[in-house]
């Protein structure tokens, strides 16, 4: 098992396949001329499965596969079809354009939930905030998973100023439909134009579905990053990632790979361990993955202050967040 220094285990791994994606979503990748890594720094199929066997060999139990946009990847469903042989809980983060293209292996590898990003319903504000017109593909395909019995969640970043007026419509899809909304607190990283004032918290959002609503807290599973919350008589849930107003990090069980295989110990660390490049040239990589697991940090890669309204971006050493992979 990987321990850090606080005695925290790690059985979870997320995986970035790609640091490209199709879509130019503003808080996560604003500038269109973005530079890619050529194919050769990233790891291929096989590497990607070596890698995620050796993690499954140190207790990891659970992998989902993100990006960028993963399923942008020619070989995603030959990974998917791979990693879905081994013990572990296998799942997905993707915006949802080309989950009809895989919604068949997707099936056949036994993937159970997968979360989509959704930022707004409204198809002109879509379009505004991804750059890309194709509101009523995600949507379809959010309906299409639904009608496989898959579990979706449905990731919305909330910004102060852009959507937070759709809080309440959210919170209503979940009447007739089995979704889990988890609202997320817009974080800084390298390139997003991030500023406090454009964080909407946890209890901002609350009050938001107080007006409308009335709901109750449900139990969080342990590794939670999100407090689950029920409009009761409603089929799906909603729930809140409170990364900047209440982090979560005492519990944190996450590692992450990037694409061109350097692990991250925390989306905030600075810190990172180029695995791939160790691999490739012959060398046994568990003493680097277990030094970066116990160099991990308390809370937040050691970059933030104690209240977020304190943290300067522009001091914070990291990726953008389509490099790390979310
Ligand atoms: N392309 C896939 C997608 O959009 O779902 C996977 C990668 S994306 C980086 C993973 C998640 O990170 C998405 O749900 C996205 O909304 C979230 N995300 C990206 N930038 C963020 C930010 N600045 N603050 C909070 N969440 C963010
Ligand atoms: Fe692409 Fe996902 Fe980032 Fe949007 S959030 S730009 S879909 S990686």
């Amino acid at each position: 098992m990987l321990k850090d220094s606080f005695n925290r285990s790690h059985d979870y791994l997320r995986i970035s396949l790609s640091d490209q994606c199709n879509f130019r979503c503003l808080y996560c990748m604003p500038d269109e001329q973005m530079e890619f890594k050529p194919a050769a720094h990233l790891m291929s199929a096989d590497e990607v499965v070596h890698l995620a066997e050796i993690f499954i060999a140190q207790g990891i139990r659970k992998i989902r596969l993100t990006g960028g946009e993963p399923l942008v990847r020619k070989d995603a469903k030959e990974i998917i079809e791979r990693l879905a042989k081994y013990p572990i809980e296998l799942s997905l983060t993707s915006n949802g354009v080309f989950i009809d293209k895989f919604i068949n292996s997707l099936v056949t590898a036994g993937v159970h939930s997968i979360n989509i990003s959704l930022d707004t319903l409204d198809p002109i504000k879509f379009k505004s905030i991804t750059q890309r017109d194709v509101f009523d593909k995600v949507w379809s395909n959010v309906k299409l998973l639904l009608q496989h019995q898959i579990h979706v969640k449905v990731n919305c970043v909330v910004m102060k100023g852009i959507n937070e007026n759709e809080i309440a419509a959210f919170v209503d899809l979940t009447k007739d439909l089995p979704l889990h909304i988890r609202f997320i607190e817009f974080m800084p990283f390298t390139g997003n134009d991030w500023n406090k004032n454009k964080v909407f918290t946890h209890s901002e959002i609350l009050a938001e579905i107080e007006k409308e609503f009335f709901f109750i807290k449900l139990q969080d599973a342990k590794h939670d990053t999100a407090k689950k919350y029920q409009v009761q008589g409603h089929k799906g849930t909603f729930a809140v990632i409170t990364t900047m107003s209440e982090p979560f990090c005492s519990d944190c069980n996450r590692l992450r790979l990037t694409a061109d295989g350097k692990l991250k110990n925390c989306l905030f660390s600075a810190e990172e361990s180029d695995l791939l490049n160790q691999l490739r040239a012959g060398k046994d990589i568990l003493p680097l993955i277990q030094q970066s697991v116990l160099n991990k940090k308390m809370s937040q890669g050691g970059q933030f202050s104690d209240t977020f309204s304190d943290t300067d971006p522009l001091k914070l050493i990291n990726r953008s967040m389509i490099d790390i992979g979310g």
